[in-house]
Formats: structure tokens, C-alpha cells, sequence
């Protein structure tokens, strides 16, 4: 092993080539894979074993080593997801069989992605390991739907929360999301967007604050919905969406009228109608 501490890969791993027996944690970016790195496409191709799960597009795996075994840890219909230590003892057990693994992940691997839960457990086995980060979801998505999530005139901060429902409720700081001159980006809100919306409106966020729903954004399927925090629910609801999704709250929104520059015409004007229909 080439490192002079254990569990520690060199660091600066420009042109670095993958190691054998170390884990490489990628993120794959939000879905069109134009949008991984150079390093992420470079470790795809030399890698032994590709790990992944739900988020990463098919068209990303393409780019791995055609000989590299392809893992799937992730949800299938009916099943449930491999318990997390499952999948952390799984990346031990390749690496001390001396494979370049590669542990591909959705967006960026630290960003909602417990990127930093299997890690710890290669840190703690002495398994060399490797962090690369990805485009995370907020910064496609907003992107590709010509949404700045930061902008002079509309907001000078930018949170980024998980509106995963538990017991069915969610569980959030309510006041701090509802500050002015912020824009609030959710991740995994669909099942919870009514809650989000009545509980930000009663903390003190007007009803009329636009709002946008991005579904499989940054790819050729990107669909975006906007309304405010009274109508996206209804409008959401009416477009019958499937995650992933996800959620833009702040002024601007607004400003996706003059910068969308993705989607084919049809797509906005899916829209416009639908937005027009629930006002
Ligand atoms: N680590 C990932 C997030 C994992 S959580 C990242 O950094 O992006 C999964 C959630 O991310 C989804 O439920 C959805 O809210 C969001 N997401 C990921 N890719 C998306 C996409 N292409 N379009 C819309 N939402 C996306």
C-alpha cells in the first residue's frame, strides 16, 4: 500500500490513478451525466467494482469500466434498501479482496447522501478511502431550471434541508426557513410539500412566495412546476409527480420566467397551464 498512514490515501489526486484495495466515495452528480467530474469519469474507468444505488442514471454506469462488476445497493420495487452497515461492511470486504472500488452516490456523497456514515466505517477499518464530490442536486436542478438560488435583489442566504417525512410529520426549524431573503431548497419533500407550504405560510412566509417543483432535473426528463406556497401543492398534485424532486422556496423563483434556457417549449407551457388552472 502506498500510503504512509493507514486508512489514508495521498492527497491531491489529480491524474492519480485508482488505487487497489481502496474505496473511492463519488458523487455522480444529479443525473445527466455531463455533469460529473473528470475525476469521477477517471475513477469509473479504472474501476474493479462500481457500488451504487437509486439515483445514479444508467447512462452514468455506461461510463464505467465495461469489465468492472456493477453492485446494486439500492431500492428495488417491493424490497427495502440494504441496511447502511450492510453497505459499509459490503466496501470493506471488496477493498481487503484489493479491488479499486468505487462507491457511486446521487448528487454530491456528503449532501444528504450518508456518504459520511460509510466512510466512517472505512476510517475505522483502516480501508484507505477517497472523497469526490459531485454536483449536488440543488445546484443542478436550480441550474437547469434557470433558477439562481443566490441573487442580489432576491436573496442573500441559501439553505438546503431533507423534508423527509417521520411519523408523518416534519420535523424542522420552522422560524429559521421562514426568514426573509432566503431561498429554502428541500430535498425529498414531495410526500410532505402541503405541510411545508401551510407550516412556512404560518411562520410567517407570504402565500404568495413563489415556488418551484423540479422532477428529474438536469435530464432530458426534467419536468418544472412553479406556483407559490398556496397553489404548489394543488399543482403538484394535478402533475401527478414522481420523485426525485425537488423543492426551490424563495423570490427567486420568480426569475425562471426570464432565465429558463433547458426545457423544450411544450414543457413550459405544461407549466403555465397548469399553473393558470389553479390560481
Ligand atoms: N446526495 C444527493 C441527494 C440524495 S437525497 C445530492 O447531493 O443531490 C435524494 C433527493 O435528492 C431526492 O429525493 C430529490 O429530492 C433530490 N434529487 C436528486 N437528484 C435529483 C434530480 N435530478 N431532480 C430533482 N431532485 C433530485
Amino acid at each position: 500500500m502506498i500510503n504512509s498512514r493507514p486508512g489514508f490515501l495521498k492527497p491531491s489526486p489529480q491524474h492519480v490513478p485508482a488505487q487497489r484495495g481502496a474505496v473511492y466515495l463519488v458523487g455522480a452528480g444529479p443525473g445527466n451525466p455531463e455533469l460529473l467530474t473528470l475525476r469521477a469519469a477517471r475513477l469509473l474507468q479504472q474501476a474493479d467494482v462500481v457500488i451504487y444505488d437509486n439515483l445514479v442514471a444508467p447512462a452514468i454506469l455506461d461510463l464505467a469500466n465495461a469489465a468492472a462488476e456493477r453492485v446494486y445497493v439500492g431500492k428495488r420495487s417491493g424490497l427495502h434498501t440494504m441496511p447502511q452497515q450492510s453497505i459499509s461492511d459490503l466496501l470493506v470486504k471488496y477493498a481487503r479482496q484489493h479491488k479499486r472500488v468505487v462507491r457511486l452516490k446521487g448528487g454530491d456523497p456528503f449532501i444528504f447522501g450518508r456518504g459520511g456514515e460509510e466512510i466512517e466505517t472505512l476510517a475505522s477499518r483502516g480501508i484507505p478511502f477517497e472523497v469526490v464530490p459531485g454536483i449536488t442536486a440543488a445546484a443542478g436542478v436550480a441550474a437547469y431550471a434557470g433558477i439562481p438560488l443566490t441573487h442580489r435583489d432576491h436573496a442573500q442566504s441559501c439553505v438546503f434541508v431533507t423534508g423527509h417525512l417521520k411519523d408523518g410529520s416534519m420535523n424542522l426549524d420552522w422560524e429559521a426557513l421562514a426568514r426573509p431573503n432566503q431561498t429554502v431548497v428541500i430535498y425529498m419533500g414531495l410526500p410532505g410539500l402541503p405541510t411545508l407550504c401551510a407550516e412556512l405560510v404560518a411562520h410567517g412566509l407570504a402565500a404568495s412566495t413563489p415556488a418551484a417543483i423540479v422532477q428529474q432535473g438536469t435530464t432530458d426528463s426534467q419536468r418544472v412546476l412553479t406556483g407559490t406556497l398556496q397553489t404548489l401543492p394543488a399543482i403538484a398534485a394535478a402533475a401527478q409527480l414522481a420523485p426525485p424532486t425537488l423543492i426551490i422556496i424563495g423570490s427567486v423563483v420568480s426569475l425562471r420566467d426570464k432565465l429558463a434556457w433547458f426545457e423544450a417549449e411544450n414543457k413550459q407551457q405544461e407549466s403555465a397551464v397548469l399553473e393558470k388552472q389553479h390560481r
